[in-house]
């Protein structure tokens, strides 16, 4: 059976309005990525890696074109839909971990179980299982003003995966991180291919070694 083309985009643009003056962050993307896959898009500062990320999964609308996202056309819908959406299938994982700073880890990943109404006891199952996963049982009452830059990266991993989103996007995840750090962050990664579609923003050669494809991005364009 042919596989579920997950993220169909074409002729995708972004424009972002910065005093009458338009910075073209997009400039005509097409890509196609089907379940299951591990794709890495690497390219330098300002090439539009997060840009396209954000819209793949319904954080920002383009100015034109097409994405389409397990069959919902995002540039349609309205923020209402696009949190809804976001909820059911995305899991985003952002370059500055953006942890809720007042709650503990177990906190941080308890909450988007939370928000999808599970029960007390689902929830409490479900972090364990995520803790362990991404080795922070002992860190669960720190918060993250208490945690090194690779914790709260695992924590921000966890918290993503938390409802078991199909669709998992990663914006530099060892960007930030020494060699060493990053590799926790890359064997979970790797324990996470196959598994779901996976979208990567990274220079990293470890990870760029470890998908499916690896795209290039300049000036807002695949090259
Ligand atoms: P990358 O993640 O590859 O570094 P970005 O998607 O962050 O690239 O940025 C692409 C381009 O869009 C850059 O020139 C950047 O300055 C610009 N840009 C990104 N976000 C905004 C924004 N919110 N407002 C204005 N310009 C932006
Ligand atoms: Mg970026």
């Amino acid at each position: 059976m042919e596989k579920e083309k997950v993220v169909v985009v074409s002729s995708l643009r972004k424009g972002y309005n910065m005093d009458g003056l338009v910075v073209e962050a997009l400039n005509g993307v097409d890509l196609e990525v089907i379940e299951g896959e591990f794709v890495a898009v690497s390219g330098p500062s300002g090439a539009g890696k997060t840009t396209f990320l954000n819209i793949i999964g319904g954080l920002d609308k383009p100015t034109s074109g097409k994405v389409s996202v397990f069959g919902h056309d995002l540039a349609k819908h309205d923020e209402g839909f696009l949190a809804t959406f976001r909820c059911a299938y995305v899991g985003y994982v952002f370059q500055s971990y953006n942890l809720i700073s007042t709650l503990t880890t177990l906190e941080n990943v308890a909450f988007p179980m939370q928000l999808a109404k599970w029960s007390d006891e689902r929830v409490e199952k479900r972090s364990e299982v995520l803790l362990n996963m991404v080795g922070l049982m002992d860190r669960s009452g720190h918060f993250p003003s208490q945690l090194s830059g690779g914790e709260m990266q695992r924590a921000a991993f966890a918290r993503a995966l938390a409802t078991d989103p199909p669709l998992f996007l990663v914006d530099e995840p060892t960007g930030n991180l020494d060699l060493d750090t990053g590799l926790k962050i890359i064997r979970i990664l790797e324990g996470l291919k196959g598994k779901k579609t996976i979208i990567v923003a990274t220079h990293d050669r470890r990870i760029l070694g470890l998908a499916d494809r690896a795209l290039a991005m300049l000036d807002g364009r695949i090259v």
